[in-house]
């Protein structure tokens, strides 16, 4: 695949390397293997092997628990080029959780819970792959969740729903956020809620956990689950920081998070401008190649565009989160996954008009990628709110909720 106008953002020597490692393991799954895992809902699970054996499961786990130690302006690069390469945004999820979820442990963990897990997460050995938080009652209002934990002796017992909870199939252990004290007792609607580490083996054999998958329309590989609890009993060491605080643990690492999502949806627009290019190129209609009318030339060229002042707002931002504030950072990442978004989006809405009426089969893959970029503006939050975000704790108009 040619990388060329990919490239023109310099990257470090640290970030060219796993750009190098990465384009190199994704060399090795081609577009026939992403189609058939999506026709088939099937999870990548050698991909995801494989990146675990290279250690990238663990790149952002700190080098004294055997991880790469790196941080997010690698992690871009990663998740750019997974979806870049082929992977599409589906691909990138099909690892994301398991990147994620293990940096509230390295932040608010016990260090006996730290040194037992992390070096196997790391090695790919251990998947801590799934979060829950959102709730039939609580999506974009998060903190309306009503899943209870409530402690006894020294355990907690959580009863309660979660819904859209992702790879739980492709899981050993879930982050939960559950209630610890209701939300009328609580003065601020963030407090109140804290992090647990559930051992979902533990839960199926208690009896306390039951699942049922979500059909969906999209990201077939990921797949998405309705959760029910109960009386599920967690020990209370895993509970992860503090009691009541488990809301401003996960808001904690939610910048950086951000920036991934904004890297996804950027290698997401770029292969699907990459196949509009191609078949710009190769399909003749009329004696000539379509690539060579404006109509087809201009939204394709509009929209890399768009990708690239996304890929430059990302990487500016991630080089430089370590320099700014939280609020800084919150502007510049919340404004990347936005316009990453919007890229990703008439990207593959140019590549489908592109195919003509092979932009809905799914041989030529820009279906896949336009379903994929529909979904980045709903997750893992609507663009709306982060609309919401950008206007009352950037601009400071007045707060609508
Ligand atoms: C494929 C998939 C995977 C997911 N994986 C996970 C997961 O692993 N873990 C997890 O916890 N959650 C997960 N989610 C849930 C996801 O985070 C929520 O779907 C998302 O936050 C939106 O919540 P909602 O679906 O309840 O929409 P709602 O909150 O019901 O919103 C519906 C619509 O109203 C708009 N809206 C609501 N309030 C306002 C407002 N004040 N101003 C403007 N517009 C507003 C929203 O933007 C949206 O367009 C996943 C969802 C999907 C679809």
């Amino acid at each position: 695949m040619v990388h060329s106008w990919r490239d023109t953002i310099p990257v470090s020597d640290e970030q060219a390397l796993v750009r190098d490692s990465i384009r190199d393991i994704c060399s090795e799954f081609d577009a026939a293997y992403w189609r058939e895992h999506d026709e088939a809902e099937s999870y990548p699970q050698e991909f995801v092997d494989l990146l675990g054996e290279h250690g990238w499961l663990g790149i952002l786990i700190p080098e004294e628990y055997g991880g790469a130690g790196m941080g997010t302006p690698e992690v871009a690069v990663m998740m750019e080029e997974i979806a870049a390469n082929g992977g599409g945004f589906s691909a990138a999820q099909a690892i994301h959780g398991g990147i994620y979820n293990s940096t509230p442990l390295v932040k608010y963990a016990d260090e006996d819970l730290k040194a037992e897990l992390l070096p196997k997460v790391a090695r790919g050995d251990v998947a801590i792959q799934s979060m829950g938080l959102t709730e039939p009652n609580a999506g974009s209002d998060s903190t309306s969740i009503e899943t209870r934990a409530e402690k006894d002796g020294d355990e907690y017992v959580v009863n309660g729903q979660k819904i859209w909870i992702s790879r739980v199939d492709a899981t050993d252990y879930l982050l939960l956020l559950a209630r610890t004290t209701p939300r009328d007792e609580v003065e601020k609607r963030t407090q109140g809620i804290s992090m647990f580490l559930v051992d979902i083996e533990d839960a199926y054999a208690q009896d306390a956990l039951e699942i049922e998958q979500i059909p969906k329309t999209v990201s077939g590989f990921v797949h998405s689950y309705e959760m029910w609890f109960t009386d599920l009993r967690v020990p209370a060491d895993r509970l992860i920081g503090e009691e009541g605080n488990g809301f401003y643990q996960i808001l904690d690492g939610l910048n950086e998070e951000r920036l991934a999502i904004a890297a996804e949806c950027v290698g997401l627009g770029e292969v699907a401008l990459e196949c509009g290019i191609e078949y710009a190129n190769e399909r003749e209609v009329f004696g000539n190649a379509i690539g060579s009318n404006q109509a087809i030339q201009h939204p394709l060229a509009d929209a890399y565009t768009e990708v690239l002042a996304a890929k430059q707002l990302l990487y500016g931002a991630a080089d430089t989160i370590d320099q700014l504030s939280q609020k800084e950072t919150g502007a510049m990442a919340n404004a990347a996954k936005y316009r990453a978004a919007e890229a990703a989006f008439d990207a593959a809405d140019a590549a489908v008009q592109t195919h003509g009426g092979f932009g809905v089969a799914r041989e030529y893959d820009v279906e896949r990628y336009f379903r994929e970029a529909r979904l980045t503006r709903i997750v893992p939050i609507t663009q709306q709110l982060v609309l919401n975000y950008i206007s009352e704790n950037v601009l400071g108009m007045p707060r609508s909720y």
